[in-house]
């Protein structure tokens, strides 16, 4: 190879002539894997760190989406273009670009193999693919485009996430069924905050005599953390929503309007439930590309230490996000707290010293739980609550509502991605008058 891997190195371009077989060649000091709120951040902070030149990052969308918005674009109080911005404005500038999809990561040999025929080899790689949906496990679930006329909505996907919102303003009578698969899953809180607000809307327009709001969940709590989960078992008793544990949404029977789920408990035995809407949370598992690669642990997911981001087997490969395996719940909250964590851990490895900073699992879900009103969720690896505010988060306010639906938004565009955001932590401190 051309070029020498010390750390003073920028940017050298091995071979780039384009004969028709040969893939075209580049090298990175650091090439980042997907442009998602983990990728985007994490290029920020590498421009920051070894210059934008060093830099390249691989993503294939032209949009980029700011996912946590889309509960709010499901219930009607957002519309869905304030979610996404195009990619090319939330990469930073001068960093490499490579609009494609990665296809194929080898550790062993430093290279990545992109869509586009590219091979891209690097010193250190961050990968940040996200998870995968999979919407074609639910047996029966029709094509998107009829999704209206079915009254199904999901707020997971750009594709889906207004079809919810039609679903809620076409309520008639009946059921409203709320789905939670089994499997992992990014942001847990989701697929109920949605069902708060369904009960509220249909509350506000008078049609909530006529309804019974059902959630259907493959898990056997109605949160993780039990201080929340208290909080929210009040909540559904006084609202009169109906909770079903241990029960997965396998079928879909869209022209009678039916859906059929699974009793985790004792499996085989199934229910059917007609609805008058339904909201699906696709099943998730990890990025084919990571599962399909060495750096993948026995599940599939980007096997990384859970307190310096490091990967366990190649020590100049790390990973942020929904990719990994890290035991904490998938949210952008926790890809903040991660980031800094990482930024840290990586400057480190660059001077050949050891990882000194610890990720606690940081991770937060703001639980809509109406049009105005939300309980903010934050706890570490342990399942502890670890609150920013000095009050009992675990109450319905307003003004986590606020921060929810107007704050986080400018926070995420505006500090995240640009690598100035590193979650609440030192925040906390402050706030806890140094005691937390
Ligand atoms: C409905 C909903 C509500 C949510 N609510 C909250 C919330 O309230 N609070 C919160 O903190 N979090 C919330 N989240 C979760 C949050 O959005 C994610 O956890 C976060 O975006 C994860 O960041 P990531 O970078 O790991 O993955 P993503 O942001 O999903 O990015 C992954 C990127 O990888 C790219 N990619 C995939 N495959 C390839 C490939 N082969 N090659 C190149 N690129 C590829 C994708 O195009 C994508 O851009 C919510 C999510 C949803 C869907």
């Amino acid at each position: 190879m051309a070029c020498h891997r010390t750390a003073a190195i920028g940017i050298c371009h091995l071979h780039t002539s384009s004969s028709s077989h040969a893939p075209s060649k580049e090298h990175y000091k650091v090439l980042v894997l997907g442009g998602g709120s983990g990728g985007i951040t994490m290029s920020a902070r590498m421009k920051r760190m070894l210059g934008a030149e060093n830099v390249a990052i691989v993503e294939p969308s032209e949009m980029h989406y700011y996912q946590p918005i889309w509960t709010l674009v499901g219930a009607g109080a957002k519309g869905v273009a304030s979610s996404g911005r195009p990619t090319a404005s939330v990469v930073p500038s001068g960093v490499k670009w490579v609009r494609s999809r990665v296809q194929e990561i080898n550790p062993d040999t430093n290279t990545v193999r992109t869509g586009n025929g590219m091979e891209i080899s690097y010193q250190y790689l961050i990968v940040a693919l996200g998870l995968q949906l999979h919407y074609e496990k639910i047996k029966g679930l029709p094509e998107i485009e009829d999704w209206v006329k079915f009254k199904i909505g999901s707020n997971y996907s750009v594709q889906t996430v207004e079809k919810t919102w039609s679903a809620l303003q076409n309520f008639k009578e009946g059921n409203a069924v709320f789905s939670f698969p089994n499997t992992p899953v990014k942001c847990a809180g989701a697929p109920q905050k949605i069902m708060y607000l369904t009960d509220a809307y249909l509350r506000k327009t008078g049609k909530r005599a006529k309804a019974n709001v059902v959630y259907n969940t493959s898990l056997p709590v109605l949160f993780g953390v039990k201080k929340y989960a208290d909080a929210l078992w009040e909540i559904v008793k006084s609202r009169d929503i109906q909770v079903n544990l241990r029960q997965n949404l396998i079928e879909v029977r869209a022209d009678k309007q039916e859906a059929v789920f699974e009793n985790l408990d004792n499996p085989g035995e199934t229910k059917v439930l007609e609805y008058e809407m339904l909201h699906v949370t696709p099943p998730m598992g990890p990025n084919p590309v990571v599962k399909g690669s060495l750096l993948a642990d026995e599940a599939g997911w980007l096997d990384v230490n859970k307190e310096t981001l490091q990967h366990n087997k190649y020590p100049n490969v790390f990973g942020i996000g929904d990719c990994t395996n890290l035991p904490t719940s998938k949210t952008a909250a926790a890809v903040a707290a991660q980031s800094s964590i990482l930024d840290r851990t990586i400057s480190k490895v660059l001077k050949n010293e050891k990882p000194d900073r610890k990720y606690d699992g940081y991770t937060s879900c703001p639980l809509v739980t109406n049009y105005n009103t939300v309980i903010l969720a934050e706890f570490d690896y342990s399942g502890q609550p670890l609150e920013t505010f000095p009050i009992d988060q675990s109450k319905e306010r307003w003004t986590m509502y606020h921060m929810k639906a107007d704050v986080m938004p400018h926070l995420y565009w505006h500090g995240l991605l640009k690598g100035f955001w590193g979650g609440p932590g030192p925040y906390r401190k402050i706030m806890h008058l140094g005691m937390k």
